[in-house]
């Protein structure tokens, strides 16, 4: 046993169990590829729009082809200058959401400020809408009715079946209320199958460490860097953190990673973690896209 300097044995028997986002990306995308192949590597693609040069944007986007082409789908990445005007964005994205070449689409979120999100996404098919943002896709997660998720809470969901966290009957603490995020979440947290009782805290919830502590799991998706620590953990507790913030230490997430290595039962890193598995449930949903589209994949 290798011994942590500063920890006794029986501390570091006390670590939590690390969700390793990168290895599940890595498992996942095998086993797309696998099902592409077996289904005799029929023409499905995801295409990316990106408008403007956001610096992690472009490394998202770059990320995101580079995995599809190892599951085996095609790629095309859609790129406009951060000056295009609304009608030429939309042009775009209404080309792609015409083309029966294309399973599908994502924009690549933030668009630049002059542009309306809300008109560019309403354009977006639900059976193609990748990131499952759009007012249909998330008018079927309401309704319990096959659709697309988005993709970062599928991911999340994903990393807890994977990894055996049990959620029926458990009380889930998300910290955030986002439409991209807290919101879908509590949705796929409390469906049937996965039980879990979801509670959504935001900036304005009261006693929040209180109530975090409370929790069999919480996850951490505000963009505040390190604001759940030990206070907000139960011994045992599952911790997943989805926030991101650049910060001189480099990027760090919700979660203070070191405050709760003796409490926490469970735990994704920051970065490698919830990251990693945004891009492995898009590649899922580019799947399911073309599947809901009439491509035959078992
Ligand atoms: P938003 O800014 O839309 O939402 C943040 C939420 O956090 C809001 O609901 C806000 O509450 C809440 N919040 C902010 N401060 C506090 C606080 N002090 N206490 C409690 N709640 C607070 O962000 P997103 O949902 O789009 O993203 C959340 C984070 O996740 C970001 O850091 C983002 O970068 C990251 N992210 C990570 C991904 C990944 O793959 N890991 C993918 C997508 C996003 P209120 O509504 O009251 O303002």
């Amino acid at each position: 046993m290798t011994t942590v300097p500063g920890t006794s044995p029986q501390q570091e028997s006390q670590k939590p169990l690390v969700m390793d986002g990168n290895a599940l990306r890595d498992l996942i995308v095998e086993q797309i590829g696998a099902r592409v192949a077996a289904a005799g590597n029929p023409h499905i693609c995801l295409a990316t729009v990106l408008i403007g040069e956001d610096g992690p944007s472009q490394t998202y986007v770059r990320n995101k082809h580079k995995f599809a082409a190892k599951a085996g789908l095609v790629s095309r990445n859609e790129t406009m200058p951060a000056n295009c005007t609304q009608s030429e964005a939309e042009a775009l994205v209404a080309s792609l959401a015409a083309d029966p070449s294309v399973h599908g689409i994502l924009v690549q979120q933030p668009l630049p400020s002059h542009l309306n999100n809300d008109a560019v996404l309403a354009l977006l098919p639900a059976d193609k809408d990748v990131d499952g943002l759009t007012a249909e896709s998330l008018g079927r997660l309401v309704r319990g009715e096959p659709g697309l998720v988005p993709c970062t809470p599928l991911g999340v969901l994903r990393l807890l079946e994977h990894y055996g966290i049990a959620t029926a009957g458990k009380h889930a603490v998300i910290v955030g209320r986002s439409t991209l995020v807290g919101t879908p979440l509590a949705i796929l947290l409390s469906r049937k199958g996965v039980d879990a009782t979801a509670t959504i805290a935001h900036s304005r919830t009261s006693n929040l460490a209180e109530l975090c502590r409370s929790a069999d799991i919480v996850i951490g998706a505000s963009g505040q860097a390190g604001m759940i620590g030990k206070d907000h953990c139960k011994p045992g507790a599952t911790l997943i953190d989805v926030g991101i913030s650049r910060t001189e230490k480099g990027i760090v997430g919700d979660i203070d990673f070191e405050a709760v290595q003796n409490i926490a039962g469970a735990i994704t890193p920051m970065p490698g973690g919830t990251g990693p598995m945004t891009i492995a449930c898009l590649l899922e949903n580019t799947l399911t896209a073309a599947a809901l589209q009439g491509v035959k994949i078992s």
